[in-house]
Formats: structure tokens, C-alpha cells, sequence
């Protein structure tokens, strides 16, 4: 095992990574940019590092500024976390020829995963169902783009080769629209991700978003630790999560988890990884493979009892999986409400000064947050300030923990979309179960008229 790690991350994931150290008796040395100071877990930190200042492309995304720190510090290894430098192959790359572990996949399997066409292209190839669409790369030509689009059927989505975090997509209805929707994406795709490759997949109507959770060792073991549910989306991002996902047969599940296995045996992949998919009348079509740990990873967590963030320390450390596919067993519902500091219904960010932060307790209650009262909510970063997770025998306990949650968080100082999760945890609809993509959005909507 390691004896120290980098943590090259900040909010909650920070200290969440931080946690899985201490449990396994590892250092960790924690990084942070001036607008992060006060973090709980730099507070917290035996060890604790400056990579510059507030914009993240100054600090959490300044690869030197993090290697340095590394090398200072005498750390063996580097936790990207999510978001900032996690997916981002060259990064892997120069920590491994400076001579440090990355705690995720090798930088060819991040390089292949973080292409989008790519990605697809080696999906078909190990026999996971994807969303029908172009072949790879859409050609400059608007006569073959019309006829591609004629082929999958309207309506389409143009989707960015190196797109994330919900940007560079565009939904088309008509053929008169598809060419400028084309042009349009590529431009916005290059200015924003430096690569203007787009594709194109039939736009499903009515999906859900259903996601795999594999973790896999350098000796071509892997397992699957089943689905988790993130349909519940504003602007395609995700803001409640759950597994197991209501209402989809255990033998599909079990289906596509082997196939997702068989892929990630196939690719030699190392570490967590999570295979999204659109789920619509009863089939599974891939979009993405994430090569990070995720943010909603702790729903995982609470119904299979295995700690992902401590296993990625694990294997990265050259030890095997210590479980095979016949160990991990589901129990009960988890459910995760995403806090953000913004205006719950308008979604603007609201930084700013926390005057009181109370979070809730209980049975069955986990709250991952790096914040407390008196903190400065920086408004350099992304809004999230926490999370609560829940879990419970059936859903519907689950459910009633959260709300019970819910009552019992205080936050003030700044407005949090707390009002919005207790709304939605009280809709008859959600709490029936198996909302698709579209039905946050078209509850806000609702609301408002
Ligand atoms: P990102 O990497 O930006 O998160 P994804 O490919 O994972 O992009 O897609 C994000 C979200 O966009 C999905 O969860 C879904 O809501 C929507 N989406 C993507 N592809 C399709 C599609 N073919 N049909 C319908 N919705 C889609």
C-alpha cells in the first residue's frame, strides 16, 4: 500500500478521498487554490499544499503546480477525483513519466473513453448495445450528412466527440435545421473542447439514464456493483440519483453488467469506471464510459456495502479486487440529493457566506460536504456543496429518510436548491418511480405556469 497520496481535487470529493486515506492508514497531502483556504479538509489535512490561485485553470487544472506539489511532498500517488484533470489522459501520462501512480485507468483508456467516437466504436466492438447513429466521425459534406440523418430517423442529436458535463449536443427535429445544427456544434465543440469532431444518434424520446459501476484490478479481473438511476436532470445534469433503478428486470441488469465486465477485460481497464447508458422500452443503449469515480457513487456504496473510493486506492496500489461478482450482493435503496448553492428554481449560482450550516443525522443518514458554518462558498467553482445520501430496506423507506433529511437540513447565508429536493421528494410521480430524462424539466415547467 501506499504510504502517501495527493489529493488532487477540492470541494467534497477532497475530503471524501480523504476519509478513504485515513481509513487505510495512508497519508494524504491535500492541494488547494486561495479561494479554497478554508476548506474543511485543508483544515483537517496533517499535510496541505498551495497550487495557486482562485481560477482553476491557475490551480486544480495547473498540471506543474500539481506535480510539484507531489514531488515536494514525497507523495507515491495522485487521486484526480472527478471533473477538473480526472479524464484527462495527457495528465495521467505526466504523472506516470514523473514517476507517480495514477488512482485510475492507464492514459490510453482514458484517451479512448474521453472520444466519444471512440468510446462507441470500441463498445460495438465488445458487444455493448449502443444508441444507433453515424458510424464514428460526421463528414463535412452536407449532402451525406442529410442522407446519415434520413438513415437513423429524426428526430437526431448532434453530439460533440470531446463533449462533457452536458454541453456540446444539440437535439434536431427537421432536416431543414440539421446542417446549420451541424455547423453550429462543431464550432462550439472546437472553441470548447479543441476538437470539432461531432457525431450523430437518434434522439431517444423518452429514456431514462441508467448507469453501470464496474471496478476492475491490473490482472484483468472486474466486476460489476450493479446500476444506479440519474433521470432526474436539469440542463443534462444529474441532481438526484438512486439504485437499485425501479422497475428493470434483474436479468437485464445482470446482462448488460457482464457485458460491461466483458469490455473492461477486453480493454485491460484498471480502477473505477461507470458505462452510462439510455434505457427505453426495456433496452440498454450506450452513450458514454466515464473513467473516474463519479459523484453519485456513494448510492453504490450504501446498497453493496463496498467502499469504490478505497478499492481505486487499492488496486492502483498493485493489490486484487478482493471480491468476485458472486460476492456482491444489493441490498435495500439508496438515494442521493445533490446540494447546490444556487437559486433552486432558476438555477443561478448563489456564493457567498454560509451563516449556518446544519446538516442532518439518523439512521441510514450519510452527508458527504466539505462546508460549515462560517464557510465561504467560492464563486470560482461548481456549485455543489454537499450531498445527502440515504438509504433504506425498500424505496420507499429510503424516501421517507430522505424527506426526514430534508426537514432537518439548515442552511443560510446563501440560497440552496434544498427547497426543490423537498418538493420533489413529495411529488406523487417520483415517488412512484421510473420518471424518464425529460420529467424535471417538465415539472419546473409546470410549476412555473
Ligand atoms: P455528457 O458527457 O456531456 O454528460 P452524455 O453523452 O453522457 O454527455 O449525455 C448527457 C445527457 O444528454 C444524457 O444523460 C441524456 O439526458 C442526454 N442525451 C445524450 N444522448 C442522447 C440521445 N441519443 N437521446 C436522448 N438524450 C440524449
Amino acid at each position: 500500500m501506499f504510504k502517501k497520496i495527493l489529493v488532487a481535487n477540492r470541494g467534497e470529493i477532497a475530503l471524501r478521498i480523504q476519509r478513504a486515506c485515513r481509513e487505510l492508514g495512508v497519508q494524504a497531502v491535500m492541494v488547494y487554490s486561495e479561494a479554497d483556504r478554508e476548506a474543511k479538509y485543508v483544515k483537517l489535512a496533517e499535510e496541505a499544499v498551495c497550487i495557486g490561485p482562485a481560477p482553476s485553470a491557475l490551480s486544480y487544472l495547473n498540471m506543474p503546480a500539481i506535480i510539484s506539489a507531489a514531488e515536494v511532498t514525497d507523495a507515491e500517488a495522485i487521486h484526480p477525483g472527478y471533473g477538473f484533470l480526472s479524464e484527462n489522459a495527457d495528465f495521467a501520462e505526466r504523472v506516470e513519466q514523473s514517476g507517480f501512480q495514477f488512482i485510475g485507468p492507464t492514459p490510453e483508456a482514458i484517451r479512448m473513453m474521453g472520444d466519444k467516437v471512440s468510446a462507441k466504436q470500441a463498445m460495438i466492438r465488445a458487444g455493448v448495445p449502443c444508441v444507433p447513429g453515424s458510424e464514428g466521425e460526421l463528414p463535412d459534406d452536407p449532402a451525406q450528412i442529410r442522407r446519415i440523418a434520413k438513415t437513423i430517423g429524426y428526430p437526431v442529436i448532434i453530439k460533440a466527440a470531446g463533449g462533457g458535463g452536458g454541453r456540446g449536443m444539440r437535439v434536431v427535429h427537421t432536416e431543414a435545421a440539421l446542417v446549420n445544427a451541424v455547423q453550429m456544434t462543431k464550432a462550439e465543440a472546437g472553441a470548447a473542447f479543441g476538437n470539432p469532431a461531432v457525431y450523430m444518434e437518434k434522439f431517444l424520446q423518452n429514456p431514462r439514464h441508467i448507469e453501470i459501476q464496474v471496478l476492475a484490478d491490473k490482472f484483468r479481473n472486474a466486476v460489476y456493483l450493479g446500476e444506479r438511476d440519474c433521470s432526474m436532470q436539469r440542463r443534462h445534469q444529474k441532481i438526484i440519483e438512486e439504485a437499485p433503478a425501479q422497475g428493470i428486470s434483474r436479468k437485464l441488469i445482470e446482462k448488460v453488467g457482464e457485458r460491461c465486465v466483458a469490455a473492461c477485460k477486453k480493454m485491460g481497464y484498471r480502477g473505477a469506471g461507470t458505462f452510462e447508458f439510455l434505457y427505453e422500452n426495456g433496452e440498454f443503449y450506450f452513450i458514454e464510459m466515464n473513467t473516474r469515480v463519479q459523484v453519485e457513487h456513494p448510492v453504490t456504496e450504501m446498497v453493496t456495502g463496498i467502499d469504490i473510493v478505497k478499492t481505486q486506492i487499492m488496486v492502483a496500489a498493485g493489490e486484487k479486487l478482493p471480491f468476485i461478482q458472486r460476492d456482491i450482493e444489493i441490498h435495500g435503496h439508496a438515494i442521493e440529493c445533490r446540494l447546490n448553492a444556487e437559486d433552486p428554481y432558476k438555477f443561478t449560482p448563489s456564493p457567498g457566506r454560509i451563516t449556518m450550516w446544519h446538516a442532518p443525522g439518523g439512521p441510514g443518514v450519510r452527508v458527504d460536504s466539505h462546508v460549515y458554518t462560517n464557510y465561504f462558498v467560492p464563486p470560482n467553482y461548481d456549485s455543489m456543496v454537499g450531498k445527502i445520501i440515504v438509504h433504506g430496506d425498500t424505496r420507499e423507506q429510503a424516501l421517507a429518510r430522505m424527506r426526514t433529511a430534508l426537514a432537518e437540513t439548515l442552511v443560510e447565508g446563501i440560497l440552496t436548491n434544498i427547497p426543490l429536493h423537498r418538493e420533489l421528494m413529495a411529488d406523487a410521480k417520483f415517488m412512484a418511480g421510473g420518471t424518464n430524462i425529460h420529467y424535471l424539466e417538465e415539472w419546473m415547467a409546470r410549476r412555473t405556469r
